[in-house]
């Protein structure tokens, strides 16, 4: 067998030295981190962008079974913020040098709401002078819808594939057209397609997930050449059909080290791209994302959600920062990056090494 050391030194990896990687304990789980946070700072050095996350509204017509947002959860009071509301938590981003925003929300396709995700999207470029760099995580669209988003300003799309085993894909969605693994994997290529900065990702510790599933996503990630990564631990929400399968599950902390050795396994598997250190790391650990930056991730989304609403946003069980409004988050931000050594890359808009790496190819 292969010493840990010498997969750990290596440039490429197969599927074996990835599951070893995803199970390393004791020594060689310190050294899997060392040689991640080395890597790390080598390729895309100390710097961490912050993305203010807006979550503009919760109506969604999807009915993912893990989703305490899903369609179906009638507990939920459906809310949209107001333009205004929205417009404000971006400039505040702005005005504090944060660089970037990401709109997220359900999933609609209805001509209303694409008509106003793409009036938000300027209105952003013109409340900042076109500083701000727009995000969006607004699900499965047309190529048409994509494309018209892009031209209006946004340069980065965020949609995870949330399990790259289509078996698994199916056990935690509804089984029906609308929620296909193939339209899904259709929609990462249209966004490539687009020019967009493409980020996916998936849930860690999901019922009927392997170690095996875990390494094939890394490898998934690798082999469609993504720019950006968020993943983090999969999260029981009681309202949710695949509560009942919690038995299953991993205990939290089990699922946040496993989150933990994912990001820094990418981080040797992919040097270049952008890792986001992801909420629900922090729903189990309130250091959670900290710990990620220190290990290969370079991304933080601070909430920027208006506090109403937050509670209405509820994806997972524990999820942090409810009654926090913008400002005590960032200032809670700031002091934990500089504990974990890392500097804050402030006004930039960060972009994937990888993406630009991609382009001049
Ligand atoms: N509707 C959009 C964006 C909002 S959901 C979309 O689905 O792409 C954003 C992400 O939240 C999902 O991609 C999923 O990975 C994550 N999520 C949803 N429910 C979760 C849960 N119970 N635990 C952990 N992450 C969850
Ligand atoms: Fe809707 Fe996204 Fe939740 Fe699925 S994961 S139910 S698309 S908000």
């Amino acid at each position: 067998m292969k010493k840990f050391d010498d997969i750990l030194a290596q440039l490429e990896f197969s599927r074996e030295d990835l599951i070893r990687m995803l199970e390393a304990e004791g020594a060689e789980r310190t050294a899997l981190f060392s040689a991640a946070a080395a890597r790390k700072e080598a390729v895309v050095g100390k710097k961490v962008y912050f993305r203010g996350l807006v979550e503009f509204s919760n109506e969604c017509s999807k009915d993912c079974l893990y989703c305490g947002i899903r369609h179906s959860n009638a507990k939920v009071v459906r809310y949209e913020a107001a333009d205004n509301d929205i417009l404000a938590a971006c400039r505040f981003a702005w005005e504090n040098k944060f660089g970037s925003v990401v709109l997220q929300s359900g999933e609609l396709a209805t001509s209303f709401f694409i008509d106003r995700v793409d009036s938000l999207v300027k209105k952003i470029k013109e409340l900042s002078n076109g500083e701000l760099g727009i995000t969006l995580s607004c699900g499965e669209q047309s190529r048409e819808t994509y494309q018209r988003w892009f031209a209006s300003g946004a340069h980065r799309y965020l949609l995870r594939i949330e399990s790259s085993n289509p078996e698994l894909y199916a056990k935690i969605h509804p089984n029906n057209d609308h929620h296909s693994f193939e339209k899904r994997l259709e929609c990462l290529r249209l966004l490539k397609e687009c020019g967009y900065q493409v980020g996916t990702g998936v849930m860690i510790g999901l019922p009927f997930q392997t170690m095996g599933d875990l390494a094939d996503d890394l490898l998934f990630l690798k082999r469609i050449d993504v720019d950006m990564v968020g993943m983090g631990p999969y999260i029981e929400h009681e309202d949710t059909p695949l509560y009942k399968h919690r038995d299953l599950l991993k205990t939290k902390q089990e699922r946040f080290d496993l989150g933990l050795r994912m990001v820094a396994t990418l981080r040797l598997l992919m040097p270049d791209i952008n890792i986001a250190a992801a909420t629900a790391l922090q729903a189990i650990d309130p250091a959670g994302r900290e710990k990620a930056v220190k290990i290969g991730a370079n991304i933080i989304m601070p909430n920027l959600t208006p506090s109403a609403f937050r509670k209405e946003y509820q994806l997972y069980e524990d999820k942090p920062c409810l009654d926090e409004d913008a400002d005590q988050c960032r200032n809670c931000l700031e002091a934990r990056i500089e504990l974990a050594g890392s500097e804050i890359g402030y006004g930039e808009w960060g972009d994937s090494k990888h993406f630009e790496n991609r382009r001049h190819d």
